[in-house]
């Protein structure tokens, strides 16, 4: 991954060259030396860029890179053939906002979570109940995803750290760390907050100065994306316009984006205007804001369910809400991104979903392209924001596309999902690096 290889680098300018390959993933030793060749025969390739079904495509792979793409490759002699000529393949899918290490249960505040991760499970068992989550992303189709904080004390790059290294399965993961928050974080109003439950899940900033080192922490901790709350909700503190600034410098001079969670229209302009990334959820934003969006190649990443999750969602509530408030309480979410859209704002898809969900979390999350497709969005476009789109604003050539020189991260399904996103359901195969991570038998086989 990039901060490893600057290091490499670094190292093999000093001729040290043990030491480096002792700092090298197992991912990274296996790229330099030639392996075996897979070749994929896609029966519909789907292009991430153009946002388009291309028609049938053979994909080499060598190394857990795609090495060529074309119409009627030849095998490669050993070569091992996937033939998927009856299915659909698209670029793996990416969550550019996920929570990997929260799980909210009903009825529980963010502070009792809170409570509970920290003073009761401990560290430990969260990364642990954190472990079947990555592989339920990955086992869903999505094999990258940006975890952005609530994730105690770096517990994700943890995480991050043992997926890297072939210890669990997992999408790639971009994390960062602990949110970088003004007073209270995100916690529910605490006036004494005996067991410093808000210090245990956020870095909360001081001023400029200290907003500098918190960038510097993580970015020494492996973060690879900075995560800041111009405001955080519930209490609505804010950070200083001169802090937003000092982080966005101190990210940019070491080569990470910082995601913004912002909600209403002023926080959002002020971290638009310190340059960020990313704003996250920007429920309350202006036609104005979205325009100064667009103009500034801001990206947003509407984090809105389904309409049938959000339904399914209030199911074990004391009082279940008629299905028609519940549509009802969407519909500002659902007009913003309508207004985004039509302001030519660009959007990465993210599904900021921590509760739990009968059929796993990777599923969970992919619900979250048809509530864009229920604000209007084509099928192509909420992939087109789940594949090149998410790869653009976590700033990797290698993802959210099948071509010479990207990761050979894809999936497989019979039906043609530009037709109807429901074809996602039928996931056949899933593949991370050039290795099948999941594979439900030959359905994609054959003519
Ligand atoms: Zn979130």
């Amino acid at each position: 991954m990039p901060v490893h290889r600057t290091a490499c680098h670094a190292l093999f300018l000093a001729a040290t060259v043990a030491a480096c390959l002792t700092a090298m993933t197992r991912a990274e030793a296996q790229e330099r030396a030639p392996g075996p060749v897979t070749m994929v025969r896609a029966g519909n390739l789907f292009d991430s860029e153009a946002g388009r079904m291309v028609g049938p495509r053979d994909l080499l792979i060598q190394n857990g890179r795609v090495r060529q793409v074309e119409a009627d490759l030849v095998a490669p002699e050993g070569a091992t053939v996937l033939d998927l000529r009856r299915c659909s393949v698209l670029p793996g899918l990416i969550d550019a906002h996920t929570h990997l290490l929260l799980e909210q249960r009903a009825r529980e505040s963010l502070s009792e979570t809170a409570a509970r991760d920290q003073g009761v499970d401990g560290d430990a068992a969260r990364v642990l109940h954190a472990a079947p989550r990555a592989r339920s992303y990955l086992e869903s189709g999505i094999t990258t995803v940006r975890d952005l904080g609530n994730s105690g004390q770096y517990l994700d790059l943890i995480l991050q750290r043992a997926i890297d290294q072939g210890d669990i399965p997992g999408p790639r993961l971009y994390g960062s760390g602990p949110g970088l928050a003004p007073e209270g974080g995100q916690l529910e109003p605490q006036p004494a907050d005996p067991h410093r439950l808000i210090a245990g899940e956020y870095r909360i900033i001081k001023g400029p100065d200290d907003a500098r080192s918190a960038v510097r922490q993580a970015v020494a901790a492996g973060a690879r994306v900075i995560k800041m709350y111009p405001e955080a909700t519930p209490q609505r503190t804010r950070l200083s316009v001169a802090e937003m600034a000092a982080v966005v410098s101190e990210a940019k001079r070491h080569g990470v984006p910082v995601a913004a969670h912002a909600t209403s229209d002023a926080s959002i302009r002020e971290a638009v205007e310190a340059g960020v990334a990313s704003i996250e959820h920007a429920y309350e934003i202006s036609d104005e804001t979205l325009r100064l969006m667009a103009a500034r190649g801001v990206w947003l990443v509407p984090t809105d369910p389904s309409d049938e999750m959000a339904i399914a969602f209030t199911r074990d509530w004391p009082v279940q809400p008629p299905e028609a408030e519940v549509r009802a309480h969407l519909a500002p979410a659902r007009d913003r991104l309508r207004r985004a859209r039509a302001a030519g704002v660009r959007i990465a898809m993210g599904s900021d979903f921590y509760v739990p969900w009968p059929t796993g979390r990777g599923e969970a999350a992919r619900g979250t392209l048809d509530g864009y497709v229920e604000a209007g969005m084509t099928s192509t476009e909420a992939l087109r924001s789940a594949t090149w789109g998410a790869a653009m604003l976590i700033g990797d050539a290698g993802l959210g596309v099948l071509r010479p020189g990207a990761y050979a991260d894809l999936i497989a399904m019979p039906g043609d999902p530009a037709a109807g996103l429901s074809a996602l359901h039928d996931l056949r195969l899933v593949m991370k690096g050039g290795t099948v991570a999941r594979s439900d038998g030959g359905a994609c086989a054959g003519t």
